[in-house]
């Protein structure tokens, strides 16, 4: 630890203690509240459990820090980085834990033996940068391993998966994921279920090292779907991570302890596209995505509960696709992050209107009414 860092540290006390006067009116934060119970335990704080950050607090994050040999957190303490301090120091909520940057290369893979070394290597490469975009775009991160697997058939597929999945899922469930998401053999496809990832490969020899950079290539073309798939399927482990592992359910309890479908598949879908193309510049495919899609149209509230393993196809391609649009017309207004805050506000209990409104800055009616003028 180089002094240049604690001096950086005892110029932020210097700083806060002249700027930041003990704000008493400030809201009661539960990640600043599980801060001050944590230091507290350890006997570094002796002040209330208030939930604001106050002089007391930082100087007890301070001592904490400098007494340890190497400094345990690389950072200055404010509300927003709390909620970190605190699962660090013993907070056992996986949603909490799901900030922290080092949880974020928590993959395990199990691909299937006849798959070639060459694929194994570049899914995990593309997976790995998957977990390190997810973190730079939507700063979170994932809490729990998820276990990716591949094979380039079913009945591969479904041994490695039952091997994976068999305490929570039977052959027929397997099947009917797998004809719905991977029924052609020809194209890449995959699911996710708690924690667990299957991409289904096509066929005969791929080679997934090729560069995007050359798109006219079905190597480059099926490098370039893989890489999709997998940040999709990755999102929907980070989304469910944040909503504390919902489960199955009816559709009325699914659209409290999920938000919207549209928005489910939407954010999955906007999170490949945003952050899968290697410059990140989601806006020039988005305008193509709206010349094909016809613009915003339909009403999204239909969308809103959808079961995807008994809608028809046309409903799915409208709610991926109008979904993915929406999300990305939500991030324009209200940046990356506020989708991910939506998932994590939502895993704290709170209302999905009201994880909307707070996350969004709008009602999710009005988002509705206007949607058709983006
Ligand atoms: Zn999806």
């Amino acid at each position: 630890m180089g002094a240049l860092n604690h001096l950086r540290l005892a110029a932020f006390c210097i700083v806060a203690v002249l700027v930041c006067p003990p704000h008493s009116a400030l809201a009661d934060d539960p990640a600043v509240r599980c801060l001050q119970k944590q230091l507290g335990k350890l006997g570094y704080y002796g002040g209330v459990e208030d939930g604001a950050v106050n002089i007391e607090l930082n100087k007890a994050f301070g001592d904490f820090n400098d007494g340890r040999a190497s400094r345990q957190f690389d950072f200055e303490l404010d509300s927003s980085k709390a909620i970190v301090a605190c699962r660090e120091l013993g907070m056992e909520n996986y949603r909490l834990r799901a900030y922290w940057p080092s949880f974020r290369r928590r993959i395990a893979t199990d691909f299937h033996s006849t798959l070639d070394t060459s694929v194994q290597d570049s899914l995990r490469e593309l997976a790995s940068d998957a977990l390190d975009r997810l973190h730079e775009v939507f700063e979170v991160s994932l809490a729990e391993t998820i276990t990716i697997l591949a094979a380039t058939n079913k009945p591969d597929l479904r041994q490695i998966w039952m091997q994976h999945a068999g305490a929570t899922s039977d052959a027929s469930a397997f099947d009917r994921i797998y004809d719905l998401a991977c029924s052609n053999g020809s194209i890449v496809g995959g699911f996710e279920f708690q924690g667990v990832l299957a991409i289904c490969l096509p066929k005969g020899n791929i080679d997934l090292t090729v560069s995007l950079r050359q798109p006219d290539t079905q190597s480059a073309r099926n490098r370039f779907t893989v890489k999709l798939l997998l940040f999709h399927e990755i999102f929907h482990a980070a989304q469910y991570q944040l909503l504390g592992r919902p489960g199955d359910g009816p559709a009325s309890q699914l659209l409290q302890k999920w938000g919207p479908e549209w928005l489910v598949e939407g954010a999955a879908g906007y999170f490949a596209i945003r952050a899968g193309f290697n410059d990140g510049a989601a806006g020039p495919i988005y305008v193509k995505i709206r010349n094909e899609i016809g613009g915003p149209a339909g009403d999204l509230s239909k969308y809103e509960s959808i079961h995807k393993y008994h809608a028809s196809r046309t409903d799915i391609i409208e709610l991926a696709d109008q979904g993915g649009y929406a999300a990305f017309v939500l991030a324009g207004m209200a940046g990356d992050r506020s989708i991910t805050e939506f998932y994590e506000k939502i895993g704290f209990g709170m209302h999905w209107k009201t994880a909307f409104l707070e996350a969004f800055g709008r009602s999710v009616e009005d988002f509705y009414r206007q949607y058709g003028s983006y």
